[in-house]
């Protein structure tokens, strides 16, 4: 992408250089809370390439030692922009170790809570922080100050745990202000961005969808043509809406219809798009062919690499009935990547670092020699939520649960037959649906129905049964990483599985799986 047409052009700029410590991306976060615009790039960044001028720099932590032989170390160009600098843990002790190298193994390991003790009243960047209790993790200490240096705080095991350059706006602090455990973290961080580098506070998504749309057409120019997958979840939704936003017609949103998603979810999709959200989108109904290819298949590593394969297939295929009018090729192919699939493949992971490339991109890349646009690839989940809410994407839809590529294939253990794609599909809805009713879908992270491949005797009407089991799964979590299991009242759960058991034939019995992650996963398979 051409510098000008960078985000961090259009905005005022934080840049956090990340030394790989578990919390980086979470300055980026706050910052963005108090509507400044951040960006993270590895710590061995070269500012002569960075195509943009940020209004602040910040150093994060990291797992290394600054003194051990392979520590990584920031480009010193940073002086040079004459923008304020503040080092976080590792990013002190980089500062500390460019100027005297007094930084070294300390008597003991410091992890948990403290106390800041600030003795410069009158610094900015400690203004309403006295005596707030400060997150520490580091087994690494300054033994002394660096040179032109001052200490403008302390704690009770770290003399240094603020420090400032004598004339300079270059900061040094040894707890994190990015964890919610430093109470006053936020403050220290809107403190360095908005009072020491003057950083506007104008990101919003209100003014991201104008600098976003002129951006997407100034990339695309006045007559390429954009091809892109839309699955009916938000993600996909929000980036067609933006794309249609700015080039309308010549935006083209592809729906595969893979047999597998949910009840009546293309026909669905089609309304809330085409009639509701004007996009310009081609529903294709390849189920027979998906489900042919998945007969006889229960392993499901398989079923996932079938559903990925054939839809690469089938999006060419259809991509290729879409010609332009002038006769040229489509140029362009929409993905709906989010920052932390960016984060995820730039943060700093060590010296052998590999750049790891986005899911199933790749193939449609190659083969059709198309060019990636992605209109999210700087946003967080909720921003892509705010935004979808102010393009006036159905409440529904923005809020909707997360939902696998590979659909309901991996919600039918064992083989996957439309028969029971059905019957998974029908108990899923009732399920979803009572969950709605009583108000509590937004409570969970995500709820599905699996079908199990197993058969247990039932009597209904006088008959015995010999029929299939429904397990139900909700769960809540923040970051999808670990998991628990929703508590439902146990007149909800009576009320779902008497409804299922007589609504869905080929249902005998219904279970609810009160299993965490770790150890057990979200999906079943
Ligand atoms: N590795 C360094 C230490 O142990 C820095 C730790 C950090 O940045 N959290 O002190």
């Amino acid at each position: 992408m051409a510098a000008d047409e960078q985000v961090s052009n259009m905005f005022d700029t934080i840049l956090v250089l990340d030394f790989g410590s578990q919390y980086s991306h979470l300055i980026t976060r706050r910052l963005r809370e108090f509507n400044i615009y951040a960006e993270m790039l590895p710590c061995t960044q070269k500012i002569s390439e960075l195509g943009w001028t940020p209004k602040g720099v910040i150093l994060s932590g990291g797992p290394y030692s600054v003194y051990a032989e392979d520590a990584p170390h920031v480009d010193h160009a940073i002086f040079d922009l004459n923008v304020p600098i503040l080092g976080i843990c590792y990013g002190m002790q980089e500062l500390a170790w460019i100027n005297g190298k007094q930084v070294g193994r300390g008597d003991k390991r410091e992890y948990g809570p403290s106390t800041l003790n600030v003795l410069d009243d009158a610094n900015p960047l400690f203004k309403g922080m006295n005596n707030s209790t400060v997150w520490m993790s580091h087994g690494d200490k300054l033994h002394g100050l660096p040179t032109g240096y001052k200490t403008i705080a302390t704690s009770d095991n770290s003399p240094f745990c603020g420090v400032v350059h004598e004339t300079k706006p270059i900061y040094g602090i040894q707890f994190h202000p990015e964890v919610t455990h430093s109470t006053q973290g936020k403050t220290l961080l809107k403190n360095f961005a908005v009072d020491l580098c003057h950083a506007k506070q104008n990101w919003t998504m209100e003014n991201f969808i104008d600098t976003e749309i002129n951006r997407i057409r100034k990339l695309v120019g006045p007559t390429a043509e954009v091809i892109g997958a839309v699955s009916g979840g938000v993600d996909s939704t929000v980036a067609s809406k933006l794309m249609t936003e700015a080039i309308g017609e010549r935006f083209h949103a592809i729906l595969v219809d893979n047999g597998v998603l949910r009840l009546n979810e293309a026909a669905n999709v089609k309304k809330t798009l085409v009639e509701g959200l004007g996009i310009n989108l081609n529903v294709v109904d390849a189920s027979e062919e998906f489900l042919t290819k998945l007969k006889g298949v229960t392993d499901p590593e398989k079923k996932r690499k079938i559903i990925g394969n054939t839809f690469i297939h089938v999006f060419e295929r259809e991509a290729e009935k879409i010609k332009p009018k002038d006769g040229k090729d489509i140029e362009f192919l929409l993905q709906g990547t989010l920052y932390p699939d960016v984060i995820e493949s730039i943060s700093f992971k060590g010296p052998s670092q590999t750049i790891k490339t986005h899911h199933n991109v790749g193939g449609l890349l190659e083969n059709m020699k198309l060019k990636l646009i992605e209109p999210l690839r700087e946003l967080f989940k909720d921003e892509v939520r705010h935004l979808g809410e102010l393009l006036g994407i159905p409440h529904d839809l923005v809020w909707r649960h997360p939902f696998p590529g590979p659909g309901i294939a991996i919600r039918v253990l064992g083989e996957v037959t439309k028969e029971q794609v059905e019957i998974a599909r029908k108990a899923d809805n009732i399920y979803i649906e009572e969950i709605k009713q009583a108000g509590l879908y937004n409570q969970i992270s995500q709820a599905f129905a699996c079908l199990l491949p197993v058969k247990s005797v039932g009597v209904m009407g006088d008959q015995r049964t010999y029929d299939q089991v429904i397990a139900l799964r909700a769960i809540e979590t923040t970051d999808f990483m670990t998991a628990d299991w929703f508590p439902f009242e146990h007149s909800f759960l009576k009320k779902v599985a008497a409804r299922i058991v007589n609504e869905v034939d080929g249902v005998a019995r219904v279970t609810y799986d009160i299993t965490s992650k770790p150890p057990a996963t979200v999906e079943w398979e």
